[in-house]
């Protein structure tokens, strides 16, 4: 049995007060969310202090990228070494912002992927299409070759020590959330495709959706057969909205 995860993606959102106002809200409903696990990826400057706000309560902290470097003449980066030092559980590489708006293309998601490995943080590894890959059929092709780029540096088991995440470009930050059957579609695809090279593995890994959750929508997403829950943007950022999508979880 896969537990349901919830990760809320703050993005490039929110100041010292408003932060502490919302990590005060979800520690306060963090209590009356089953056995979901839950996960908030703040900036990374909040991170020490997130992490501290947090020590004591089920809700782990990730980050929202990590450099694939480990050290040296990198201005501007983070290492996953450092954020392993203020408590970091998760680290989300590829998403789809990083790939269209900074062009990281699937080679050095795959070594960012491998680079929060090894620093000891589970990658969060957003996959999905955009609304012309959807339109022109290659949906399968496209997460497919995305997945492909992993498997390939880090092996298939590397994949089981991580989260998927399903995002398809065109229903993040949009209103347009996927239909629970068309997610499914996808992520049944992508446990397919990963049972193919190691059913363990396919039968283990989480594999969230992302795209306009709402607390209205998440239990119909959640109850379907390969979704175990959801990376959530836009809505992580309301104490209320996004605790209601973790109790969607329970
Ligand atoms: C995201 O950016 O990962 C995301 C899912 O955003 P939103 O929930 O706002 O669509």
């Amino acid at each position: 049995m896969r537990q349901t995860l919830v990760a809320g993606n703050w993005k490039l959102n929110g100041s010292l007060d408003s932060i502490k106002q919302l990590v005060a809200g979800i520690t306060a409903g963090a209590g009356n969310t089953g056995d979901t696990q839950i996960a908030v990826c703040p900036p990374f400057v909040y991170i020490p202090l997130v992490s501290n706000l947090l020590a004591d309560s089920k809700v782990a902290v990730g980050s929202q990228d990590v450099s694939d470097q480990e050290s040296g003449a990198f201005t501007g980066e983070i290492s996953g070494a450092m954020l392993n030092d203020f408590s970091c559980t998760y680290a989300i590489v590829g998403h789809s912002e990083r790939r269209a708006l900074y062009a990281e293309d699937d080679e050095f998601t795959a070594r960012k992927f491998a680079a929060a490995r090894k620093a000891g943080l589970t990658p969060i590894l957003c996959v999905g299409e955009t609304l012309e890959e959807r339109e022109q059929g290659i949906t399968e092709a496209v997460v497919a070759r995305q997945l492909d780029a992993v498997v390939k540096l880090e092996g298939i088991e590397a994949i089981g020590e991580a989260v998927i995440a399903y995002e398809p470009v065109w229903a993040i930050g949009t209103g347009k959330t996927a239909s629970p059957q068309q997610a499914q579609d996808v992520h049944a695809f992508i446990r397919t495709k990963l049972a193919g090279l190691d059913q363990a593995v396919a039968d283990k890994v989480q594999i969230l959706y992302g795209g306009s959750v709402k607390g209205s929508n998440a239990k119909e997403l959640f109850s379907m057969q390969d979704i175990d829950g959801g990376l959530i943007g836009g809505a992580s950022l309301d104490a209320e909205d996004f605790l209601a999508i973790c109790r969607a979880g329970t």
